[in-house]
C-alpha cells in the first residue's frame, strides 16, 4: 500500500472568516465528509474528486455537495470515461439528500442532471461495518464505517494507513458501539469531535454531540495512548475547548485540529 495523504479542508463546527465546516480530501479523490472546506479547493483539485464519503445530512456535512456538482459540471462531462461523482452515505441520509435538498426546490436534482442516463452525481448506500474500497493497485485505499450516535442517523470513518487506522468519529454523542468496533485495532490517529464547551454540556448532550467532560468519558475506552484530534468546536471556542480537555484528560496527546493541516503516514 502507498501512503495515503489526508488533508483537512475544514474542522469548524460553524463558519467565521478563517473557519470552514468538515471536510477532508484523501488522496485526491475522495472527499470525507463536505461541509464549506471544500470551497476553498481550486477548480481543478474539486473536478478531481470521483467519490464523496457523508457521516450524516446535517448542512455542515453536505452542502458543498450540490455546490461542488454545479461547480465542475462542464470539466466532468468534457471526460465522460470519469462517469458520475458517487456520494456514499447511510440509505437514510441519501433519503434526506434526495427529499430537502436535490428536490428541485432548495437545488436542482442533480441526479438527474444533465440528463438521467449521464447524470452529475449518483448516491450510493453504505451500511455501517461495510469495508469500502477506491482506486487500485498500491493507490487502493480502504475505508471502513464506524457506528456514530447523533440526532439523525450517522457514521464515522476510519481510513487504512501503513501506520495503522486514521479514524473520523463524525458528529457523536456518547458512542460505546465505536470502541467496540476499534476494539484491537492499530489507531495511528483518532479525530473526535468536540462541539461544545463545559458550559454548554446539557446543550452537547442534547444535540448528540460531545462536551470535554463527556469526551473524556470516551477517551477512557481507548486502548492506550494515540494522537488525539479535536474537531467540530465552534469558531471562536478552539481554545477554551481544549483547555478544558487537558485539565481533565492528562492520558493522551489531545491537539485541536487545524485547517490545512495533511497527515501522512
Ligand atoms: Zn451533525
Ligand atoms: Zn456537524
Amino acid at each position: 500500500m502507498s501512503s495515503p495523504r489526508l488533508q483537512v479542508l475544514g474542522c469548524s463546527g460553524s463558519i467565521a472568516a478563517g473557519s470552514r465546516t468538515t471536510a477532508f480530501l484523501l488522496d485526491d479523490s475522495v472527499l470525507i465528509d463536505a461541509g464549506t472546506g471544500v470551497g476553498d479547493l481550486a477548480l481543478d483539485a474539486m473536478a478531481r474528486i470521483d467519490d464523496i464519503l457523508v457521516s450524516h445530512s446535517h448542512l455542515d456535512h453536505v452542502l458543498a455537495i450540490p455546490l461542488l456538482a454545479d461547480s465542475v459540471m462542464k470539466l466532468r462531462l468534457a471526460q465522460p470515461h470519469r462517469g458520475p461523482i458517487r456520494v456514499h452515505a447511510l440509505p437514510e441520509t441519501l433519503d434526506a439528500l434526495r427529499a430537502h435538498l436535490f428536490n428541485g426546490l432548495l437545488w436542482p436534482d442533480f441526479t438527474s442532471i444533465p440528463s438521467p442516463a449521464r447524470p452529475i452525481l449518483k448516491l450510493e448506500p453504505f451500511a455501517v461495518g461495510d469495508t469500502l474500497s477506491f482506486g487500485a493497485g498500491p493507490q487502493q485505499r480502504r475505508v471502513k464505517v464506524l457506528p456514530a450516535a447523533h440526532t439523525v442517523p450517522a457514521c464515522g470513518f476510519a481510513v487504512e494507513t501503513p501506520a495503522g487506522w486514521w479514524v473520523y468519529s463524525g458528529d457523536t454523542g456518547a458512542n460505546p458501539a465505536l470502541w467496540a468496533a476499534l476494539k484491537g485495532k492499530r489507531i495511528a490517529h483518532l479525530i473526535i469531535e468536540t462541539a461544545f464547551g463545559d458550559d454548554e454540556r446539557w446543550l452537547a448532550d442534547l444535540s448528540g454531540h460531545l462536551a470535554p467532560s463527556s469526551l473524556a468519558a470516551e477517551l477512557a475506552q481507548l486502548d492506550g495512548s494515540v494522537p488525539v484530534h479535536i474537531t467540530h468546536p465552534k469558531p471562536g471556542e478552539v481554545a477554551a475547548v481544549v483547555a478544558q480537555i487537558r485539565a481533565i484528560d492528562t492520558a493522551h496527546r489531545v491537539e485541536p485540529l487545524v485547517k490545512g493541516l495533511v497527515f501522512e503516514f
